[in-house]
């Protein structure tokens, strides 16, 4: 058995990424890419605990969603992996695959955390995934707003294409075991930034003026205050109440892992001005205010009514909206 390639964070990572992978055959060797090729589709695999009609259609949404992200034809690619191989909790596989396959494991995950993903092996050649591994918690599933749910699911899906777990050098290692040895994340002081190419000349053109993209100290998210209401956000701060949009700086950082993307795909984005999330959002001239709903309008306002943060799930105050990296702790970034 060559050595395959699993992600396994150290746990205090494995606590906080939502680590996931997908593939797809853009940056394929010649011989793969003579290979039938089909449109780029994610398949979800259900295992574990049920989910309800409501919940299936959700996780089938988010990975059609992901799916019309990607333009690359998705090359079938070899499955051959022990049971437990990439997560305990998978069959043994053994097929040929022609679409993305990720398995989405439901189950009581003992955390607060909404779900972590996996990338399994990657391709020689392209570096990109075979297959994906999803954890869902199914602890509180059932109280998870169906656009929580959605906008989980979609951030863990491009988390299996790659999106902030494939951006280091030491998780760019091939089925082979050949190493990429490129890295996507340059730190300057105690600050990490996303350097790749596309996503960089996105920030560019949204008027992004630092080194990097901003990231989270754990270089697989946007960092909240700095690009705030995103897929890829870690803590997206003060806003939301729906599905966080796919902005041009996920769909460069899919690009800079070699996808090509359906432009048209993504959301209308604007990076924050200053350093206040707010600025992000230009309401619309005598619209009426929304009712803030329950729990704390947003992290600044926690911090000025003097509560302890991070907000813990199930708290008052705490609020899904407050917590982008969906880890049961909101506002754990200091302004
Ligand atoms: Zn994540």
């Amino acid at each position: 058995m060559p050595p395959l390639f699993t992600v396994r964070p150290l746990p205090a990572l494995a606590r906080r990424l939502l680590f996931l992978l997908a593939c797809a055959g853009l940056l394929t060797a010649p011989h793969a890419r003579a290979a039938a090729s089909a449109a780029f589709t994610i398949e979800p695999r259900l295992l574990g605990r049920t989910l309800n009609a409501a919940q299936r259609a959700t996780v089938q949404e988010a990975a059609a969603r992901v799916s019309a992200l990607i333009a690359s034809p998705f090359v079938p690619v070899r499955l051959d992996a022990p049971a437990g191989d990439c997560d305990q909790g998978l069959p043994r596989l053994r097929e040929t695959a022609r679409q993305f396959v990720v398995f989405v494991i439901v189950k009581n995950l003992e955390d607060d955390l909404y779900a972590t993903g996996m990338p399994c092996d990657l391709r020689d050649g392209s570096f990109l995934p075979m297959y994906g591994t999803i954890e869902l918690n199914s602890d509180g599933l059932n109280d998870l707003p169906r656009a929580d749910l959605l906008d989980t699911m979609i951030h863990e899906f491009l988390h299996t294409l790659g999106v902030g777990t494939l951006w280091e050098a030491e998780y760019r290692v091939s089925v082979s075991g050949d190493p990429d040895g490129r890295t996507f994340v340059r730190r300057v002081g105690r600050q990490l930034y996303y350097t790749g190419p596309r996503a960089l000349a996105a920030y560019r053109a949204l008027g992004g003026r630092e080194v990097g993209v901003p990231l989270d100290p754990d270089a697989g998210h946007w960092a909240g205050d700095a690009v705030c209401s995103e897929i890829l956000s870690g803590s997206a701060g003060e806003f939301t109440g729906r599905v966080n949009p796919v902005s041009p700086l996920t769909l460069g950082a899919l690009e800079d892992l070699g996808y090509r993307v359906n432009r048209a795909a993504g959301a209308p984005f604007r990076l924050p001005t200053g350093r206040s999330c707010a600025t992000q959002v230009t309401p619309k001239p005598g619209a009426p205010q929304a009712r803030p709903p329950a729990g704390f309008s947003s992290c600044a306002a926690a911090r000025a009514a003097g509560a302890t943060l991070p907000l813990r799930r199930g708290q008052p105050g705490y609020r899904p909206e407050l917590d982008g990296d969906r880890d049961g702790l909101a506002c754990e970034n200091r302004p």
